[in-house]
């Protein structure tokens, strides 16, 4: 690698979600000079959802984007370089640790931020991209909302599945749970309680076939995987709950995870097994996963960070 190349900074913060901004509005703060590299989706996982009602501070909702927009307005405020650019490649074998960017140049840096997010999964039909953001969800906590009263469907049979089906059945009329196979990979309990909720009407061995509607999810098209029996089922809201994927590829080997690729955090920290290198947001949280739990974490991270940059003298 060529030495030309290396650009040294403090404090690198990689990612661009409610994490990664959070953690470079505090680093900013705390004169960390942060760095921050947006990644292939500046703004992260909310640039994708509509209106955003559950982030306290915004009384009348906001639309994702927009709240993303002002995320990196802050920090770029208080002194955040932000720049857009991907992390392709890591070297943590020695301090200062090194981030590739691009394929092209290479970031020294005292400590690292990992805030890269997590993705849902989708079925990958071309119906549920087009009506992505008009009635078409991955996060039942931030949309279920707007489908009170209403029939709604969901698919997927993990405990996010089970979590959500079980929070739209307070909010909606009745919740269709399409499953793939004749039972549930969620924990015993959690099938217990789907089971026994009377608005959940679960169907077994089922595929979504395609999502209808123009302009918004009017109905769902399921088949029977056993019999070929298709159905159609009118329904406002469609809820794809079928597991996410950690932004954590380019760690691997270096931090610790586990199987699924979420990294592991110190409880009640944001450290990883690596001394200076933290990790904040939904790539290291699989459970909770909210932008205000994400935005969170990112202090955290900053506050960590700052206090071992200060601890080895470096601020
Ligand atoms: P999981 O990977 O556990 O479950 C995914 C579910 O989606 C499976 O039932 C799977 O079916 C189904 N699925 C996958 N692809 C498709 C597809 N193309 N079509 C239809 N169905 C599909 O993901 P989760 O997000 O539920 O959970 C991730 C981890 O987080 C788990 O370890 C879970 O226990 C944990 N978790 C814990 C919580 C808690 O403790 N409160 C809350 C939420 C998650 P199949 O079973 O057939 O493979």
């Amino acid at each position: 690698m060529a030495e030309s190349s290396v650009e040294k900074v403090h404090c690198l913060i990689i990612g661009s979600g409610p994490a990664g901004y959070t953690a470079a509005i505090y680093a900013a703060r705390a004169n960390m000079k942060p760095v921050l590299y947006q990644g292939i989706q500046p703004g992260g996982q909310l640039t994708i959802t509509t209106e955003v009602e559950n982030y306290p501070g915004y009384p009348d909702g906001i639309q994702g984007p927009e709240m993303m927009v002002h995320f990196e307005k802050q920090a770029a405020r208080m002194g955040a370089d932000i720049r857009f650019g991907l992390a392709t490649k890591v070297d943590f074998s020695k301090q200062p640790y090194r981030v590739e960017i691009d394929e092209e140049k290479w970031i020294e840096a005292d400590a690292v931020i990992i805030s890269t997010g997590a993705s849902a999964k989708w079925l990958g039909l071309e119906s549920e991209q087009r009506l992505n953001g008009f009635g078409v969800s991955a996060c039942a906590v931030c949309d279920g909302f707007f489908f009170r009263g209403k029939e709604v469907a969901i698919v997927g049979a993990g405990d996010t599945a089970a979590e959500e089906a079980l929070y739209l059945s307070k909010l909606c009329s009745t919740v269709h749970m399409f499953i793939r196979r004749d039972q549930m990979r969620a924990s015993k309990v959690m099938q217990d309680r789907v089971q026994n909720t009377s608005n959940i009407k679960i169907y077994w061995n089922t595929d979504t076939e395609e999502i209808l509607g123009e302009h918004k999810t009017e109905a769902v098209r399921i088949k029977n995987n056993k019999t070929g029996e298709e159905q159609t089922i009118a329904i406002s809201g469609f809820f794809v709950a079928i597991g996410h994927q950690p932004n954590s590829d380019i760690f691997k080997g270096w931090i610790d995870m586990d199987e699924a690729g979420y990294i592991k955090t110190v409880p009640g920290s944001s450290k990883t097994n690596i001394e200076g290198i933290f990790a904040a947001g939904d790539v290291q949280d699989k459970i909770y996963r909210q932008a205000v739990t994400a935005a969170g974490s990112g202090c955290m991270a900053a506050l960590d960070t700052e206090r071992y940059l200060s601890a080895k003298g470096l601020v």
